[in-house]
């Protein structure tokens, strides 16, 4: 299918469902942080994700550097981009005539590395306008616009006929919605086969409940965070059987801990770097098939 604009088959697009969700597309549509947009501006890669891997310390340059501030957006930037790139590993092969979906695709810097790796399609879902809008004008000044499309759509409603996709993922924004519901809507559009994986914080259930950080960053972002027994349980449920569970949480600290001595600083910063050190917080990534 030709995904240059005006030539889309979807007649109609569902997007916003609920006032939950309209409430997300306002929040979305208004969120422009320095901590996404100066890392984004970086190479062109806008995410709105955190990042993993050790901080390159000699890459910083030496205390009183006057390019100091600059370095750190671009290794905070490299180690988001590195949490992508993690998360497309774990995709599989992926052949270049495939169709893959990225749920809650933000600015869609994630699409566009899947793009640039597997050769292929690349289909993107958000609530908000204004990222669709920003990310398929990056996308145009990049060509890829005939793989590589975002549309303002809910995720729980996808606008793919079953069994379409070969793999299909959510980076960060499965905490805005039910898992059963959403882990039955990636079922329906994946291929038997198919490969599913997300990448999200949740709370752990050897805690107990969500501690006061959790429920902190819940009200931070407007989302409801679900504990790692949700997730294994409602992909159960849905056809979707684990096939690699990587606790990232130490591979998350070091970019808590450089963005929380930077200029970039959004005030939840402790609430992360508290709930993962007290072990009622944990960073994963599940890649599961669907059977
Ligand atoms: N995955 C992106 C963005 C994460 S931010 C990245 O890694 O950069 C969370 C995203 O989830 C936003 O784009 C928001 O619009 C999207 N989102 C939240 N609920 C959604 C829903 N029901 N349907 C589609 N997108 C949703």
């Amino acid at each position: 299918m030709d995904l240059t604009p005006g030539t889309e088959t979807a007649a109609v697009i569902p997007g916003p469902a609920t006032a939950y969700q309209d409430d997300i597309a306002r929040y979305w549509d208004q969120e422009a942080r320095p901590v996404n947009l100066r890392l984004g501006d970086v190479d062109g890669l806008y995410h709105h994700h955190y990042g993993i891997g050790d901080v390159e310390v000699d890459a910083l340059g030496a205390a009183g550097d006057s390019e100091r501030e600059k370095k750190v957006v671009a290794e905070l930037h490299r180690l988001e981009s590195a949490q992508a790139d993690l998360l497309l590993d774990n995709l599989g092969q992926i052949p270049r005539d495939s169709m893959l979906v990225d749920a809650g695709c933000g600015r869609g810097g994630s699409m566009v590395m899947a793009h640039q790796r597997f050769g292929c399609r690349v289909e993107g879902l958000t609530l908000s306008a204004k990222q669709a809008e920003f990310a398929n004008q990056r996308v145009r000044q990049l060509g890829f616009e005939k793989y590589v499309r975002s549309q303002v759509c809910n995720m729980l409603d996808m606008p793919f006929e079953t069994g379409q996709a070969a793999a299909s993922w959510n980076n960060e924004s499965s905490m805005y919605v039910d898992l059963h519901d959403l882990f039955a809507e990636h079922a329906r559009v994946l291929a038997v086969g198919g490969r599913y994986v997300t990448i999200t914080g949740c709370w752990n259930p050897v805690y107990g409940q969500p501690s006061k950080w959790v429920s902190q960053i819940n009200a931070h972002f407007e989302c409801n965070i679900h504990s790692r027994r949700e997730y294994l349980r409602a992909m159960a449920d849905n056809r979707l059987v684990p096939n690699a569970v990587i606790d990232l949480t130490e591979a998350t600290l070091p970019y808590w801990e450089l963005r929380a001595t930077s200029s970039l600083v959004t005030g939840i910063e402790e609430a992360f770097l508290s709930s993962y050190k007290d072990g009622s917080f944990q960073y994963l990534l599940i890649a599961a098939d669907r059977v």
